[in-house]
């Protein structure tokens, strides 16, 4: 399951890779300077642990990329990489915008505190209910994916008297070069409008009532290594912008996507001052406001899953480490096979001689599994291990499958933490369903 095949990063090859990460010989791991295991002892496991400070560092390197470009670019947060109200409210804090592709999204981020006008709706589905609700709301901008849609929109719009401001998702025929899962951008998926529809489309949605129609917007896929095929989509957008203007329409907004891939192992990702680049080298000229929407690089590394181990055990010739978080916490490795690295918290645990072993949860799935065949010191019960990069696609994917509450998730900031959403009660599970009569 894991993606390395030549060189699988060990335990030191991890740490060096992270600055925000660092083994103290008494207090173990330590994240952010805080030890993960003081988290742990205070409420429990398993349990994700964000730091404030490599949320602020990600934006800081995406800024200063841009800027050194330079580009001119409102950075969109997307929303659904994570939610916690706290996560947003650090965006909002950084002067971010959000992109959301729901109501309970867009819901979320005006209870964060980030304004209506800085938020773009998304999304290949909306319902009509979402579409009121977003105008009114007041939202900055609704990203549109279909002929249909934009009927719909523009109905509500004239039904509610208000003006919406779209911009139409083109879909460039551009293969990201990314898991299947996540790739966005290809004709044949369900996202976007095929480029050879835009003009006419642009056109008739200009005269539409109740519609501004202010630009185009891509979106490839996510997990992006490389600028290539962010380059091809944005030649294509731009020559898009050319063809449109030559037929006398306004295009004012360009919005250029997320998809900014990170470092899961000891490889740095995407480079952002590449990124930045091509940006300026392809849309930069348009003069056009432009608009980026990243959110697994923003928040991805800045995040972790811990865990305890419930059980070793021997079987067919394998070490299986069984830990109390399972697929229903952080569904990446079962669905996209994606390899997170994994540390022990215990520095006396990092040192032992590693052998091979596969990395399991306790839920009821084969595919309930963290790691097959990982390098990893003998760890004795209870004893603790952090899953890395589980920032983004993580929390916010969990379920409670199998019973299990949803975990606690913790804020570190300037050396302390605070609890942002304390471990979900038993009862909980089951707080809103009724018995009727007739089941007795
Ligand atoms: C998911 C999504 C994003 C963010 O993707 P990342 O890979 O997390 O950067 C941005 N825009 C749209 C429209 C999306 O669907």
């Amino acid at each position: 399951m894991d993606s390395f095949s030549a060189h699988e990063p060990d335990i030191a090859d991890l740490l060096a890779a992270r600055p925000a990460l660092a083994m103290d010989a008494q207090a173990g791991l330590l994240f952010e300077g805080v030890p993960l295991n003081a988290i742990a002892d205070s409420i429990g496991t398993p349990s994700w642990v964000y730091g404030a400070g490599s949320v602020r560092g990600q934006i800081s390197r995406l800024k200063t990329a841009l800027d050194a470009a330079p580009v001119k670019a409102h950075i969109h947060y997307a929303v659904k990489a994570n939610d916690h109200l706290a996560i947003l409210a650090l965006m909002r804090g950084q002067n971010l915008g959000a992109d959301v592709v729901s109501q309970g999204e867009m819901r979320r981020a005006l209870r964060a505190g980030i304004a209506a006008r800085d938020i773009v709706f998304s999304g290949v589905g909306k319902s009509a209910e979402e579409i009121s609700a977003a105008l009114g709301a007041g939202i900055g901008q609704i990203n549109a994916e279909s002929a249909e849609e934009l009927a719909m929109i523009a109905a509500i719009a004239q039904g509610q008297n208000a003006t919406a401001h779209v911009v139409l998702r083109m879909n460039p025929d551009i293969d990201a070069g990314t898991h299947a899962k996540i790739t966005t951008g290809v004709a044949g998926n369900k996202f976007g409008i095929p480029a050879a529809d835009i003009p006419a489309l642009y056109a008739h949605a200009a005269r539409l009532p109740g519609l501004h129609v202010a630009g185009l917007a891509l979106h490839i896929g996510s997990q992006i290594l490389s600028p290539a095929p962010y380059r091809a989509a944005y030649e294509i957008a731009a020559d898009m912008i050319a063809a449109l203007r030559a037929q006398g329409q306004i295009v004012e907004t360009l919005d250029l996507g997320g998809g900014l891939g990170i470092g899961y192992g000891d490889d740095p990702g995407l480079s952002v001052a590449a990124y930045a680049h091509m940006i300026a080298q392809t849309v930069g000229a348009l003069d056009v406001a432009l608009m980026i929407e990243p959110g697994r690089f923003l928040i991805g590394p800045a995040g972790l899953l811990l865990a305890s181990v419930n059980l070793v055990k021997h079987a067919g010739g394998k070490r299986f480490i069984v830990l109390d978080a399972a697929m229903n916490d952080l569904l990446r490795p079962a669905l996209y096979d994606s390899y997170h690295g994994i540390l022990p918290l215990s520095a006396v645990d990092m040192r032992g001689q590693a052998s091979l072993a596969d990395i399991v949860g306790p839920v009821c799935e084969s595919s309930d599994m963290f790691a097959a065949d990982r390098l990893m010191p003998e760890l004795a019960l209870q004893s603790r291990v952090a899953i890395l990069d589980a920032g983004a696609y993580g929390a916010v994917m969990s379920s409670t499958y199998n019973a299990r509450p949803l975990a606690a998730a913790v804020l570190i900031d300037a050396g302390q933490y605070k609890v942002i959403r304390p471990r979900q009660r038993i009862e909980a599970l089951w707080a809103d369903e009724q018995i009727p009569d007739f089941s007795t």
